[in-house]
């Protein structure tokens, strides 16, 4: 075929003031500067074509190449790749409202949980749900996320805590995937809490995660990684341990919730294991973050929603984290107990403003670095030809505004495997 051929594509972007490619490096993710070369120059408009990039560039030099099928007019909003939210618990019915009250009434997350609210209140609501009532709560859930540029998305497991409960979530997940087109990496959180049958016996859960429930998961086919929440009140550093190097033996990808309130080791763990990455990290100490730098590989999931929804006084030591070199990402922790929003924008605005990330640093930890720490950074999280076409569209002046207004949405249009979502 001649190089001036005209080829068919599925849709033309046009219109924009500049395209976010992230292209720099990303696909290392290991020093944060690298990734920070964003726009480049002349590009204002994208070819998409069976669900990939095919071509940047002005939309003359577009419209000379392709006859689009359909095309966007960004309206002179930026393009950015849509966002990849790798932390979220999306797999609950109902909320908890009413303990929200309680929280404002001055009780703590751990008074809370004492009186059997917290996780195990969203444990109590999932069994009572049929699998098509949490289907549906999921898709809910997926939707919203969408509404805020979310393409695709790490999702846990985790208020099932059983084997029954944890496979009917796992379900839901990739059946809400399917009616929302929501892209999901599911995440097995089955050692999330205690459940209340299991009170005062966790080695007895232990035992029934690690011989059942892994291997029915694993045998399911239904999550690629295992998470664990590693905190005094729910699973120590050495029935972490256990639970991460059998979930390792079957095959899971490793992700960790560490270091929240306490600082326990659960980073360090996470390092030594070969952990995908270890998320919170609000309590961690220096050795941890030596621990993370020297491993190279083990990503700090930061998530600043939390700490805020908790009136958490610390946050996660983001700034040391990214000058050690240690690779990041920036993610929601949706969930109905301790950060309900869907929001990746919310999430960046609070990157910005308690971790100090500059509008693409937390751009990066949202897309192309959530994509590397998810081991997909070879077609997600970036604007380059060959790359899934997932891009957003956001209504806002110049990059630098990413972050700066807070409760707005600054989401024009979803754009997520080549198919215009709004
Ligand atoms: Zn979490």
């Amino acid at each position: 075929m001649p190089d001036n051929a005209i080829n068919d594509c599925d849709i033309i972007v046009y219109g924009a003031s500049s395209v976010h490619t992230l292209d720099s490096g990303a696909a290392r993710a290991t020093v944060p500067e690298r990734l920070l070369r964003p726009s480049v120059q002349g590009n204002e408009a994208a070819a998409l074509g069976g669900g990939k990039v095919l071509a940047l560039g002005t939309e003359s030099e577009l419209r000379a190449r392709y006859r689009p099928r359909q095309t966007l007019d960004a309206g002179g909003g930026i393009v950015a790749p849509a966002f990849l939210d790798a932390h979220t618990h999306p797999a609950f019915a109902g909320d908890r409202a009413d303990e929200f009250e309680w929280r404002s009434e001055g009780r703590s997350y751990l008074e809370i949980a004492a009186r059997g609210g917290g996780i195990l209140s969203s444990v109590r609501a999932l069994r009572q749900a049929s699998e098509e009532q949490l289907t549906e709560a999921v898709a809910g859930h997926f939707r919203r996320m969408q509404a805020h540029g979310t393409a695709a998305c790490e999702a846990k497991s985790g208020y099932g805590l059983s084997t029954a409960g944890e496979l009917k979530s796992l379900r839901a997940i990739a059946a809400a995937a399917a009616r929302t087109g929501m892209q999901v990496f599911p995440t097995f959180l089955g050692a999330h809490a205690l459940p209340e049958e299991h009170e005062g016996h966790p080695d007895r859960y232990l035992d029934l995660l690690c011989a059942e429930t892994l291997p029915a998961v694993r045998e399911a086919g239904l999550a690629r990684a295992a998470d664990v929440y590693i905190e005094g009140h729910a699973f120590d550093l050495r029935r972490a341990r256990l639970y991460l190097e059998r979930a390792r033996e079957l095959g899971f990808a490793l992700r960790v919730h560490a270091e929240q309130f306490e600082n326990l080791g659960g980073a360090r763990l996470a390092a030594e294991l070969g952990a995908e990455c270890a998320d919170h990290l609000e309590a961690l100490d220096p050795a941890g973050i030596e621990a993370l730098a020297a491993s190279r590989k083990t990503f700090a999931g930061l998530l600043p929603c939390a700490p805020h929804f908790l009136r958490q006084a610390t946050d996660a030591p983001a700034r040391q984290l990214i000058q050690a070199g240690v690779p990041y990402f920036v993610a929601t922790d949706f969930n109905p107990g301790t950060s309900y929003t869907p929001s990746i924008p919310e999430a960046i605005h609070f990157a910005r403003i308690r971790l100090r990330l500059s509008a693409l640093e937390a751009l990066a930890g949202a897309t192309s670095n959530a994509a590397a720490s998810l081991g997909v950074a070879d077609r997600k999280g970036r604007i380059a030809p060959g790359y899934d076409a997932d891009l957003v569209v956001l209504d806002l002046p110049s990059i630098e505004h990413l972050g700066y207004a807070f409760g707005e949405n600054p989401v024009k249009h979803l754009i997520a495997m080549g198919k215009i979502l709004f």
